[in-house]
């Protein structure tokens, strides 16, 4: 089944999409922990970081890539932002397409 970001990929739920380019999507979290909270997504479909392979290094640099210019295009490169990806139970994955959370728009906490 595909995954809820597929699902955003492919238009059949509405998001607020800030980025997109052949390989990687990026959208506003839904639910925001900061003032600005960006959901970077791989448009394929990895399930958890353990699941990475070695075919997929090059589309990792891409979400990093993506994630430098999100961050200049809204404003929030020179101050500085936080990037997390959670895996698993105890990482408190919650969405088993990986996605990288792009933090910033403030100073932000301890990390946990
Ligand atoms: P994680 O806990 O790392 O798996 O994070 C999943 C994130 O996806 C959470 O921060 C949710 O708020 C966010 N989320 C879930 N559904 C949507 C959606 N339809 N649009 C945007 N963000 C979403």
């Amino acid at each position: 089944m595909a995954s809820i970001f597929t699902k955003i990929i492919n238009r059949e739920i509405p998001s607020d999409i800030v980025f997109e380019n052949d390989k990687v999507i990026a959208f506003k979290d839904i639910n925001p922990q900061a003032p600005v909270h960006i959901l970077v997504v791989p448009k394929k479909e990895i399930a958890t970081i353990n699941d990475i392979k070695e075919e997929d290094k090059e589309l990792i640099g891409e979400v990093y890539l993506a994630i430098g210019k999100i961050a200049a295009q809204l404003g929030i490169a020179e101050e500085g932002y936080r990037v997390i990806a959670n895996c698993n139970e105890y990482g408190g994955q919650e969405v088993f397409h990986i996605h990288f959370h792009l933090l910033g728009g403030e100073k932000l906490g301890p990390l946990v």
